[in-house]
């Protein structure tokens, strides 16, 4: 399976270690032909960046461009789901401004509600010790999730059911649906097969991401290949893989 875009990566706009630049120069020597600069919304605790920061990365990547030619640059996010029914932390002005969306749900952020914040951090703190309160939380997560794609135009899900479990099943009922590709995280251990082969019965699409926090890691896509082809996936279940390469066709089919 060749991929020729690696969507999901962080600079030192949050809690990355290189620049813009750092990272599209590491995408351009592993051979990529896109790379999507993928900043977490403000909501994270100690990390996001402000909402400002994504005009400063604009203007950083359109002048990239004109000196990177062999490699198209895209700004995208990963937005936070700040509550069960389904907001994201950066507004929908913001957003219309980028090539791409992407959301996550992380533990630690700003809810929009103390409630939400009850739900979203403490409960699933709660379940890592109690597992009676799994199935609750497990749906509470999916539940935002879901709200979340059908609220907004979001082209991929990361890390389903990192540190937040999830429905699988659920999930990728929607989000095929909605047209919304599910990652298959390359960078944290956790992801399965398994996971893989429950979504795909759904007919969802997946992208592969590095989830880079280093310029090193960009492009660093082998583990999450291996899981796809474990699950039986082929290039055409993967919008940044094979001939999903022509531009018109991925952005035909992650909904852009
Ligand atoms: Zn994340
Ligand atoms: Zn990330």
């Amino acid at each position: 399976m060749k991929l020729w875009a690696d969507f999901h990566t962080h600079t030192r706009y949050s809690h990355g270690r290189g620049t813009i630049r750092d990272n599209v120069e590491a995408a351009v020597r592993k051979g990529l032909k896109v790379v999507g600069i993928s900043e977490h919304g403000p909501a994270n605790i100690g990390m996001g960046p402000g909402l400002d920061d994504f005009k400063k990365m604009k203007e950083e990547i359109e002048s990239l461009r004109e000196e990177y030619n062999n490699i198209t640059i895209l700004l995208g996010c990963e937005a936070n789901v700040i509550s069960l029914d389904g907001k994201l932390d950066i507004p929908e002005r913001v957003l219309d401004e980028l090539d791409y969306v992407m959301v996550g749900l992380h533990p630690l952020v700003w809810t929009k509600t103390f409630k939400d914040g009850y739900h979203i951090f403490f409960e699933n703190f709660i379940a890592r010790c109690l597992q009676q309160f799994k199935p609750k939380i497990m749906e509470q997560n999916t539940r935002a999730l879901i709200n979340a794609i059908k609220n907004y135009r979001v082209h991929i899900i990361t890390h389903p059911g990192l540190h937040l479990p999830i429905d699988t099943a659920a999930l990728a009922e929607a989000a095929a649906g909605c047209r919304t590709a599910m990652e298959i995280n390359a960078g944290h251990g956790y992801m399965t097969e398994e996971y893989v082969k429950i979504a795909k019965s759904y007919g969802v699409k997946f992208a592969i991401g590095s989830d880079a926090h280093s310029p090193e890691e960009v492009g660093e896509l082998k583990r999450g290949i291996e899981i796809a082809l474990k699950a039986g996936l082929s290039e055409l279940d993967v919008i940044n893989a094979g001939r999903n390469q022509e531009e018109s066709l991925w952005r035909k089919t992650s909904g852009l």
